[in-house]
């Protein structure tokens, strides 16, 4: 190439991004909420994983921050970047976690609910999260979570998409129907067509479907036991990672 009276050879490199291929076609849809950080559908298998030990670190950090006189000390300073970087490292182990598990599944689509629904209610009034001093940990700890997750899974070959949440929390995973005979007690949803299972897992398994063609419902009789009892993995903070409760001793039992 001649450029500005000077011959000029030029090399183009293509460098080729290491992707997996996915690891099979199976969907998982991931509901994010308070109670459980995350609550995981699988289709036949669900899986939930309580936020405890990322709000234990907030009521720690929000008491600890409280005690220092002055907001701009450097002992504040130093607190609020440890509490970050605890945040960040619960969410990372958080969303390694969940792509593992489906590496493990064959899954090569994840969907995740769409954020708004969890900032506002129905009326897109901002929902009450309680006088705990948390108020700002879950839009950050869900748009980290979600960006982290993204990351991950690509790495994997595992696609992430996100599907609005409207109507999934309400809405039966068994027929289908969304009227006013279901209900949420306790954290179970109970339908008249005789499903009664964990309402997490449920809205997951909702989000999940939005990307499959649409199933005929067939009134209750499938078997849906593991929406009754979803597995638990919980924060082992000794190991730094996520586990079956079974095996993580003395916390959120
Ligand atoms: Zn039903």
């Amino acid at each position: 190439m001649y450029e500005h009276g000077v011959w000029r050879l030029h090399f183009v490199c293509r460098v080729e991004v290491d992707v997996a291929d996915a690891p099979g076609d199976g969907v998982a849809g991931i509901d994010l909420g308070i109670c459980n950080l995350a609550a995981v559908s699988y289709g036949d298998e669900s899986v939930l994983y309580p936020g405890g030990a990322l709000k234990e670190d907030e009521y720690y950090f929000a008491k600890k921050r409280a005690e220092t006189d002055d907001s701009a000390s450097r002992e504040a300073k130093r607190l609020d970047r440890k509490r970050t970087s605890r945040r960040t490292h619960f969410l990372h182990t958080l969303s390694k976690d969940i792509v593992s598990e489906c590496v493990e599944r064959g899954v090569g689509t994840i969907v995740v609910g769409d954020l708004s629904g969890i900032r506002e209610d129905e009326n897109g009034e901002s929902r009450n999260w309680g006088t705990h001093g948390n108020l700002d940990l879950h839009g950050w700890a869900f748009d980290r979570f979600t960006m982290l997750l993204d990351y991950k899974a690509e790495t994997e070959g595992i696609e992430v998409v996100t599907k609005s949440e409207r109507g999934t929390s309400k809405t039966c995973s068994v027929c289908g129907r969304s009227d006013d005979n279901q209900r949420v007690e306790r954290g179970l949803y109970v339908c008249d067509c005789g499903f009664v299972g964990n309402a997490d897992a449920n809205g997951a398994e909702n989000i999940r479907r939005k990307v499959l063609p649409n199933l005929a419902t067939d009134g209750g009789d499938r078997d849906n036991g593991w929406l009754a009892q979803p597995a638990v993995r919980l924060f082992d903070r000794s190991g730094g990672r996520f586990a079956p409760r079974e095996q993580v001793t003395g916390r959120e039992s």
